[in-house]
């Protein structure tokens, strides 16, 4: 599956709790202003096998993972594999899509969603970008999919946006969290 990056430690960023996030390459959109230009254009070079690469990782120390992009569903068979693993692990598995919900309907993305917990849908309008802290504008939708998760990601989202600072080897490589 074509990966951008792995970021760890994302604390009420980009899903609740403690969170691994996992920014997968490829999108059919161009969106203006899109958070992750970089993201957008597929490139094999970064094929990895990333089961083999969660399997490295301490996955017990979060409360849940995020899958974003790029978009999750330009890899939709990838997808899958990689939500029916986590899925062992995480309870809480939250998906970022441009797509809408309605254009999601085949039968790889039914089996996702029985899977995952939130669905967070539509592409990013920057005039409906009220700064909350989950959706980056107000077109995008909430589907849950595990109905006690619904009050926490609500009340998040309603917050004031932040973003974290992603450090590797104590070296600071970038933010994560929509920007403003
Ligand atoms: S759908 Fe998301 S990743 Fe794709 S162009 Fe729009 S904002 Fe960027």
């Amino acid at each position: 599956m074509q990966i951008a990056t792995i970021i760890e430690d994302c604390k009420d960023i980009l899903g609740i709790n403690n969170r691994l996030v996992i920014y997968t390459l490829g999108c059919p959109r161009h969106c203006k202003n899109c958070e992750t230009p970089e993201f957008i254009d597929p490139d094999h070079s970064f094929d990895v096998d990333i089961i083999s690469i969660l399997r490295t990782m301490q996955l017990e120390k979060y409360d849940g993972v995020t899958i974003s992009g790029g978009d999750p569903f330009f890899q939709k068979e990838e997808l899958k594999k990689l939500v029916d693993y986590l899925s062992i692990y995480f309870d809480d598995i939250l998906i970022y899509t441009g797509y809408k919900f309605e254009e999601l309907q085949d039968e790889t993305s039914l089996e996702i969603f029985k899977n995952i917990s939130v669905l967070i849908d539509g592409e990013y309008i920057e005039s409906l970008d009220q700064g909350e802290r989950l959706r980056g504008s107000t077109n995008q939708r909430f589907f849950f999919f595990k109905e006690k998760y619904k009050d926490a990601y609500l009340k998040l989202n309603f917050q004031e946006r932040k973003q974290q600072e992603v450090y590797h080897y104590g070296r600071l490589i970038g933010l994560v969290g929509l920007k403003k």
